[in-house]
């Protein structure tokens, strides 16, 4: 664990391995109740510190993390790939993102400023002025998911930093290592000790510590279920829930079809299908579905599944086998269901091969929670009325995508679909760090993206005169 600016390497320790060659990369302390406490304690003690320094020594620290990242991208982007099993060029992708995330983080630093209000607006009150101050929530716990084990990660620590508040990690247990990288790294530029704090360890029993600890906000980016159970479990705290999705994708017969199936493999498949943004749901008009459908299986029979180190992999493995076996067993339940299997179906250890299933019934689990593996239902449909309603028949509303180039068409899904962003022309999976993000229904509550997170991260004191 890393706590107060050092490192205490436990004897207690939970070993990664490489999802693709089962073999160990490296391990972490298997932290106990008690550590996170200590780590609770140590970043509550920072916290005045935090508070006190100026806008520009935050950005100084921030900046100084983005330039330690740019310089050692190459091997970040290594570890990312041996941890989590994607592919080499994707986690290119993420450390790149994440640059463009703690870059933003820094410039935001500069920019976090209150209101001056009018008090005469009343006639009870003249000669009064009004100001308001946004001030650190104090201490925020940062719970993480094993996809984007750097990008996701800084998206809460940048803001947190940002806003002068403190902060308690507690990364994936499948993922933990590219987080204590960055740990060392906030002790290498100089950061005030006890500003970022780690614990590791399996999240009912540290994430439960932290969650029920006294920190004053928790910032978490995972599963719904496990979403779910913080909110019951952490009383008066505030909360950011960034959850599931079950994103759809709606090919009207206006699309550009080209361009629609180039975005639906990527969506579909990038990441091996593990992102909460990816396209879940194919709703494809029939005029354009026999079009639409030959194009993307021969796109999808050609990418190359296997080692994720290798440059030419296209779809590396799942995070592990029984992920990747619970995805088997959904594209069985579908086909027995009436879907037909147009490609892939395969599975070999953790490793899935991309998947399109054409006329999957809707009441199927691959298309009524989330799936999350290389896996493309498809749901044809004949009026947009008929897919955006296709759409919304899910408990999820994290993105959407669309592609039309009819006005009316992109007015009435932006309208109509429940979701927290629509991407017209692109995947929902489209994402700018700084653009608000985040879900409604079970998908979440509040908004990332930095100065969002930020605004989330603060709490506003009004000051009369
Ligand atoms: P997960 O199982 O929910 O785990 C997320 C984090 O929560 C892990 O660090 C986990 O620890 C911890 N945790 C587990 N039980 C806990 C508890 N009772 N109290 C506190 N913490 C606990 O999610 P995942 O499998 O890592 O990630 C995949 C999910 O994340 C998908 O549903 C995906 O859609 C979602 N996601 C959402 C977004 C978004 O921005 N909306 C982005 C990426 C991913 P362990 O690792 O030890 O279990």
């Amino acid at each position: 664990m890393l706590v107060g600016g050092k490192l205490f390497e436990k004897k207690n320790r939970i070993k990664v391995f490489n999802p693709y060659s089962g073999e160990e990369v490296g391990s972490v302390s298997n932290c106990t109740k008690k550590d996170v406490l200590f780590a609770v304690e140590t970043a509550k003690k920072a916290k005045i510190k935090a508070k006190n320094m100026t806008p520009y020594e935050r950005y100084e620290i921030l900046f100084a993390i983005y330039e330690e990242i740019k310089r050692r991208k190459k091997e970040i982007a290594k570890l990312i790939t041996m941890e989590s099993g994607k592919t080499i060029r994707e986690s290119r992708t993420e450390v790149e993102r994440s640059l463009q995330t703690i870059l933003f983080s820094a410039e935001e630093a500069k920019r976090i400023n209150g209101e001056f209000l009018s008090t005469d607006i009343t006639p009870l009150y003249t000669g009064k002025y009004a100001i308001t101050l946004r001030e650190p929530v104090g201490v925020v716990a940062a719970i993480c998911p094993f996809n984007f084990p750097l990008n996701l990660l800084l998206h809460k620590v940048g803001p947190a930093v940002a806003g002068g508040n403190t902060v308690v990690v507690k990364p994936a247990t499948q993922t933990p290592l590219t987080a204590y990288e960055l740990g060392k790294l906030f002790i290498e530029v100089g950061a005030p000790s006890g500003l970022i704090n780690i614990v590791s360890g399996k999240g009912g029993v540290v994430g439960d510590a932290l969650v029920r600890s006294d920190v004053n906000m928790i910032s978490f980016t995972g599963s719904v279920e496990v979403g779910k159970a913080i909110a019951s479990a952490a009383g008066m705290k505030k909360l950011s829930l960034e959850l599931g999705g079950n994103g759809p994708l709606i090919i009207m017969d206006d699309a550009d079809i080209e361009k629609a199936v180039n975005a639906t493999v990527d969506g579909s498949f990038g990441i091996a299908g593990q992102r909460c943004t990816a396209v879940k749901r194919i709703l494809l008009h029939n005029k354009v579905a026999e079009e639409f459908i030959s194009k993307f299986v021969e796109v999808t029979k050609r990418l190359k599944v296997g080692n994720p180190m290798d440059e030419k992999t296209d779809v590396g493995p799942l995070i592990d086998e029984n992920a990747a076996m619970e995805i088997e067993r959904r594209v069985r339940d579908a086909i027995k269901l009436g879907a037909e299997l147009l490609v892939g179906g395969k599975r070999k250890k953790a490793l899935y091969w991309p998947t399109i299933l054409d006329k999957t019934p809707r009441h199927a689990s691959v298309v009524q929670t989330e799936t999350f593996g290389p896996v493309a239902p498809i749901i044809r449909f004949n009026t947009i009325k008929e897919a955006i309603k296709i759409a919304n028949e899910t408990k999820y509303g994290l993105q959407a995508g669309i592609f039309t180039n009819n006005l009316d068409n992109i007015k009435y899904a932006m309208k109509n679909i429940e979701t927290g962003a629509v991407i017209v022309n692109g995947p929902p999976g489209f994402r700018i760090e700084s653009l608000p993000f985040g879900g409604v229904k079970d998908s979440g509550i509040g908004r990332e993206g930095i100065k969002y997170a930020i605004q989330e991260m603060t709490e506003i004191k009004t000051v009369v005169f």
